[in-house]
């Protein structure tokens, strides 16, 4: 079967140690199944993406030696292949408007107390009045009830009731920006992923995305989501906690420890990064291809 993998960066800051490692997870999972892997830019936030951003990851990208097999894309540039799946799930009734003010949802979510329940009670869902006259602010999908099972090559059989856990979720925010869960399904399935391997703080959205792509008749890929990278205070490296880009002077170092973090083991200890790289991509293939 072929295997088309894809590192997916929200431009919100520099590569630093967690995300280098999905980068290298997704482009050694790809190599050692002979596959492709592309780079897709998930700029669709644009307030939060500074300028330049975009360019700066593709050159860490470079300076590391993981290099995509085809021109990277860009979300921003895709808002028309965005547009027709809303239009397509809004048909058939799976999408609705939603006028509901931030402040609303706050304050029902007060009232349900239930203390860190953060569902959408699904106020503006057809059956339960609708708009009743407001003005639409956001799309939000209308989710199938009960609990979705699913598969990680690494976390193994995961399950999540959508309804319950988050309720109907955002398709296109009020702000009239892309909700992240609808770009990433669509281009997931428009750029032909068969596999996603990303960070483990994302394997919670999966049932979302995969309740969307069976709303819209698209393909599920395989999921594989990674360790995840502490900082000393062990909190997730993020760049919203101002984690540190990784020192371009030592790529490789900045590979081996990615690798370790990975659980790869007794890899040569070479100053060559292309020697290194294959040898990392044998050592993936033997932990991780047997379980597919
Ligand atoms: N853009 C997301 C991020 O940078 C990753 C999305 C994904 O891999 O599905 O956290």
């Amino acid at each position: 079967m072929s295997c088309i993998g894809r590192f997916a960066p929200s431009p919100t800051g520099p590569l630093h140690a967690g995300s280098v490692l999905a980068a290298l997870g997704s482009w050694l999972d790809a190599r050692a199944h002979g596959g492709r892997w592309l780079v897709r830019i998930e700029d669709v936030d644009g307030p939060r993406c500074p300028p330049g951003m975009d360019r700066e990851i593709l050159r860490q990208l470079d300076v590391l030696g993981l290099r995509p097999d085809a021109p990277p894309q860009w979300q921003s540039q895709r808002g028309a292949l965005y547009e027709a799946a809303l239009a397509q799930l809004i048909s058939g009734g799976a999408a609705y408007p939603c006028a509901c003010t931030r402040k609303e949802l706050v304050l029902a979510q007060q009232a349900r107390d239930r203390h860190g329940d953060l569902r959408y009670p699904g106020t503006c869902r057809p059956e339960n009045g609708g708009l009743r006259g407001r003005a639409p602010r956001a799309w939000r999908l209308r989710v199938t009830p009960g609990v979705l099972q699913w598969q990680d090559r690494r976390l193994g059989p995961q399950q999540q009731d959508v309804e319950h856990t988050v309720g109907d979720f955002v398709l296109k925010r009020a702000d009239g920006l892309w909700a992240y869960q609808l770009a990433v399904v669509v281009d997931d399935a428009q750029q032909g992923i068969s596999d996603v391997v990303r960070g483990a703080d994302l394997a919670d959205n999966t049932p979302r995305q995969i309740q969307l792509q069976q709303a819209l008749g698209l393909p599920r890929p395989r999921y594989l989501h990674l360790p995840l990278v502490l900082a000393e205070d062990g909190q997730k490296l993020s760049k919203q906690n101002g984690a540190a880009p990784f020192d371009e002077s030592r790529p490789l170092l900045t590979l081996k420890t990615a690798a370790l973090a990975l659980g790869l083991k007794d890899l040569p200890d070479t100053d060559h990064a292309a020697d290194w790289l294959c040898a990392a991509t044998r050592a993936w293939a033997s932990t991780h291809n047997a379980r597919f």
